[in-house]
């Protein structure tokens, strides 16, 4: 989704307005809020703000961004409907012109506006999918990580219509026929709700990494950004990196390596 920093302030405010009624909603369903109840372990992993560096020189084959996007859609239970109009997706792929509008560079590195980038939600320090949820079914943790609970959101879309990068779905249809193999250690979703990436928070309550960077190969580095130490500031200072439509204020979480420091 293509957006300039007037349309995007233009959604979220008009969203905000409509939010204000809509805080009066009652009724919905409180009695299982799974996703903010994760207790963590005794191993969990902390932050104080999670965040990414994804290195796309580590995304070379069509099979790299597959096994990246089947590990994290296969044990979240992310249905396939087999046609993009219906589509739920929380990582996948996308063209450089989409993932980073308005950064492209005349003389930039020739076959860098064709190469696809894997995507995400950023995780973004000031949401504006959170701004504008009235009943609180988005809201953004501690450590930065921007959760969703399923059974909060009444299927507004304000969060789809405010987030600037496309990372929200929506459950059109009901999304269990289509599961291939239900991982029953993760809740499925209803039809009429959002849902989206939220950073594998019961995977780190375990003390266990994204299961994206689990299979990224080191193509996707996680870790504290306000610890200095953290491999992922390591990296941050050590390469040139870019962040999704920075412009626009939100402050994502995810950094990019997208080249250019082969000859540093
Ligand atoms: S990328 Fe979109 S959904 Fe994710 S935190 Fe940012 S605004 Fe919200
Ligand atoms: S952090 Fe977890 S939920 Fe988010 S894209 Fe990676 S595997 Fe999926």
């Amino acid at each position: 989704m293509s957006m300039d920093r007037r349309q995007f302030l233009k959604i979220a405010g008009a969203s905000t307005i409509l939010g204000i009624g809509a805080t009066a909603i009652k009724g919905f369903r409180q009695d299982n809020v799974e996703a903010s109840e994760v207790i963590p372990g005794p191993d969990a992993l902390k932050a104080k703000r999670w965040g990414f560096v994804i290195d796309m020189s580590k995304f070379q084959t069509d099979a790299d961004f597959a096994r990246v996007i089947h590990a994290c859609h296969s044990i979240h239970n992310v249905p396939d409907f087999g046609n993009p109009k219906d589509e739920i997706k929380w990582i996948w792929k996308d063209d450089y012109e989409h993932t980073f509008p308005g950064q492209e560079a005349e003389y930039m590195e020739a076959g860098l506006k064709e190469k696809p980038f894997i995507v995400l939600c950023n995780h973004c320090d000031k949401p504006p999918c959170v701004r504008v949820c009235p009943t609180k079914a988005t809201f953004k943790r501690s450590d930065g990580i921007v959760m969703m609970d399923m059974h909060r959101c009444i299927g507004c879309r304000f969060c789809m219509a405010a987030c600037p990068y496309g990372s929200r779905s929506f459950n059109f249809r009901d999304p269990r026929p289509f599961i291939k193999e239900p991982n029953p250690e993760f809740p499925t979703r209803t039809k009429g709700v959002v849902e989206k990436c939220t950073f594998c928070y019961e995977r780190l309550a375990k003390g266990l990494k994204p299961a994206c960077v689990e299979q990224s190969g080191g193509g996707i580095v996680f870790g504290d950004l306000e610890d200095p130490n953290s491999e992922v500031r390591q990296l941050i200072s050590k390469n040139f990196t870019i962040r999704r439509k920075p412009e626009l204020g939100t402050q994502p979480s995810i950094y990019y390596v997208i080249g250019g420091n082969q000859n540093a």
